[in-house]
């Protein structure tokens, strides 16, 4: 069976005459815990998905783009002096923008032919954006030989400008945990991501903590409620308003300035209910991936398990990001057998993920496709992170 690295770089031919001069990729990613948190100078744990976008590439004569998606069957021009908010539109503007951020950040990167080709289901909260961002990120850092990929700080700066692609040229306000997650995890571990904790150059420090599920025989099981979620509708930028609204009327510069014990005295200064879920979201959050990362230092996967489904019943009640095809799924994966679940990314939809034990993983799939027939919704896609 052809890769898809082959299928690019085939289709690349095709459309060009003559070879990419490379094949990049980067994986999508799953959010174990954290939501929301990153533009609240916050933490998360991401980990780094097999599924990875694949991007055929060579460098042009002219200062001109031209993006193919194969999955989307679609080609775009752009002149590389023309990139702006809202050009080009839609999809490309996530491969363009991460073009346009690094020249603006002063790099040295020219016109480029790409087709592009990924395995992360669009707008499943498994971070499509970010691997199709971080693979042309990585494609023109070899491309023009910037060499930021070598080290983990090089990838930081990688990752802050896809993130700025994705807020300035497609203008969707997401904050940082997708592209560090894509950037900069390792394989076979988690990536603590401190958004608080900053290196000498502004960016925010990321520590790998060991996640072996398989290990202690448990399966991290995905569950794609295919209910649509999507980071450029309102819904998102309103939650990061409300937070910034929050940290002003407190007098700090972010959420994170709120811990566990000054919670109570923070949300009795907030009139609006819709405010003290807000923030009570947050803070309580930041305290769970703490607790989170000692439980996976620990191999203690029942409170695991059990921080991932208060996760989400915080997500649910208090942020409100959640919907019902999620909140059926978490509570059906855990009445069968999971230690935990919860919805995992930006929210409103998109997977579920759940930490089941293997003898349990047939149960839980079958009782989760049962309760979608019973909805009648359309079968969820299940499968092994
Ligand atoms: P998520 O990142 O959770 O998948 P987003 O709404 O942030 O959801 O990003 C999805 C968008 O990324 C798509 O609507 C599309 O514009 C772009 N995208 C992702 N994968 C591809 C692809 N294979 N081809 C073209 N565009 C893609
Ligand atoms: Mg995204």
């Amino acid at each position: 069976m052809e890769t898809p690295g082959q299928s690019v770089a085939e289709a690349y031919v095709a459309m060009y005459g003559r070879p990419a001069e490379g094949v990049w990729s980067a994986p999508g990613r799953i959010n174990l815990i954290g939501e929301h948190t990153d533009y609240n100078r916050g933490m998360c744990l991401p980990i780094a998905l097999s599924q990875r976008a694949w991007l055929a590439a060579g460098r042009r004569e002219d200062d001109r783009l031209r993006l193919a998606s194969l999955d989307l069957g679609e080609t775009v021009e752009v002149a590389l002096d023309e990139i702006g908010p809202g050009n080009p539109p839609n999809w490309a503007a996530y491969l363009a923008g991460v073009v346009w951020a690094m020249r603006e950040a002063g790099l040295t990167v020219g016109g480029l032919n790409a087709v592009l080709s990924s395995q992360v289901p669009i707008g499943s909260g498994l971070s499509s954006s970010a691997a199709i961002e971080g693979c042309i990120a990585v494609a023109a850092d070899a491309l023009f030989d910037l060499g930021l990929t070598k080290d983990d700080t090089g990838r930081a700066r990688l990752a802050a400008l896809c993130q700025r692609a994705e807020n300035h040229i497609v203008g969707a306000p997401t904050g940082g945990l997708d592209q560090t997650a894509s950037l900069r995890a390792p394989a076979g571990m988690a990536l603590l991501i401190d958004f608080d904790k900053l290196d000498a150059v502004g960016l925010p420090s990321a520590r790998p903590v060991p996640f072996d599920p398989a290990a202690d025989g448990l399966i991290l099981l995905v569950i794609n409620t295919l209910a649509p979620h999507a980071n450029v509708d309102g819904q998102y930028a309103a939650r990061r308003a409300a937070c910034e609204a929050a940290a002003v009327k407190l007098g700090v510069t972010s959420l994170r300035a709120i811990d566990l014990d000054g919670l109570p005295d923070a949300l009795e200064k907030f009139q609006s209910e819709a405010q003290v879920r807000a923030v009570r979201h947050i803070v309580t959050e930041n305290a769970r991936v703490v607790e989170a990362v000692a439980a996976l230092q620990a191999r203690d996967w029942v409170s695991f398990g059990q921080l991932m489904t208060a996760a989400q019943a915080s997500q649910r009640d208090d942020y409100r990001i959640s919907c019902p095809q999620s909140d059926l799924t978490c509570e059906v994966a855990v009445a069968n057998g999971a230690l935990g679940a919860r919805q995992t990314g930006g929210g409103f939809g998109g997977c579920v993920i759940a930490l089941v034990p293997l003898p349990k993983v047939g149960d839980v799939s079958d009782a989760v496709t049962k309760a979608y027939d019973a909805q009648g919704w359309p079968h969820p896609d299940i499968f092994r992170a």
